[in-house]
């Protein structure tokens, strides 16, 4: 039964994706998502051809971060599917662009999702690309596994926060991506600092020492620091614009350093 035949490499020989970055955290909430759209973003203002596939499928905030949270993936021939395309260029895949409503649950087991991302990669007609940026999985549990197991990734950015906690399992993260001899970009900072607006001194929130430790401990390369500020915090509830320029302007050297690494 041809309905029932899925699509997979065969049926998708088109797709030539030249690298593929994974963006990592140990732990939810420490901004790995909002540093995916915003890397991706940078690299298409470039003029690279880029994709963002989002495997975080329990909390897929890439739609949202791209602006086409109301748009919906369509149905390709052969069982494969067509991604969505940002106002940027982007091509983008995600849980939330084939559900009805973006605010029900996925209540699935590991292997289901894990299945999911797998066919974000094999199924999806992603065509020529320079960079696909795979918004990773939180955590470092079975799913995170399987697709670095599946997917080709060529190297992974680690975001992470100057907290004593999240430098540990931080760390948990980097070491499982070593165990699987994936090799790890470098490591971006995310609420390293706040710019006080009277004087414009930066002012460290945390505890300050933690990533510098964290760096020379596990020898990572740090791709830059980020503020905490409402113009980073923007762009997930979608009101961040094209042409803001503090925030394009935080991504410059990140995206220097990270092509320069890869
Ligand atoms: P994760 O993907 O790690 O779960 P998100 O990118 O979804 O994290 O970010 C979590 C929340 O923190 C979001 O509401 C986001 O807008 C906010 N956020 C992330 N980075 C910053 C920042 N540097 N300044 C202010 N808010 C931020």
């Amino acid at each position: 039964n041809k309905d029932q035949q899925s699509c997979g490499i065969q049926n998708n020989p088109l797709n030539n994706i030249k690298k593929i970055i994974g963006v990592m955290s140990g732990k939810g909430g420490v901004g790995k998502s909002t540093v995916s759209a915003l890397i991706a973003r940078n690299l298409a203002k470039q003029g690279y051809k880029v994709g963002v596939l989002d495997a975080d499928i329990t909390g897929p905030s890439i739609p949202r971060l791209l602006g086409v949270k109301d748009a919906k993936a369509m149905g390709a021939p052969n069982n494969c599917i067509y991604p969505v395309q940002s106002a940027d260029g982007i091509k983008v895949m995600s849980l939330n662009l084939l559900l009805e409503d973006e605010n029900q649950p996925v209540i699935w087991r590991g292997a289901m999702i894990s299945n999911t991302v797998k066919q974000f990669y094999t199924d999806v007609i992603w065509g020529e690309l320079d960079y696909l940026l795979i918004d990773m999985p939180p955590g470092t549990g079975d799913v995170a596994l399987t697709v670095m197991q599946s997917i080709p990734i060529n190297g992974i950015v680690m975001v992470s926060v100057p907290q004593d906690m999240v430098s540990m399992i931080v760390a948990k993260a980097v070491n499982m991506v070593k165990k699987l001899d994936i090799e790890i970009i470098g490591l971006v900072e995310n609420m390293s600092y706040i710019v006080c607006p009277d004087c414009g001194k930066k002012i460290q929130i945390f505890n300050g020492n933690d990533t510098s430790k964290l760096l020379d401990d596990l020898q990572l390369n740090l791709l830059g620091t980020l503020p905490m500020n409402a113009g980073l915090g923007n762009v997930s509830v979608g009101v961040y614009k094209d042409g803001d320029e503090e925030v394009e302007g935080l991504f410059n050297p990140i995206v220097i350093n990270l092509l320069n690494s890869l």
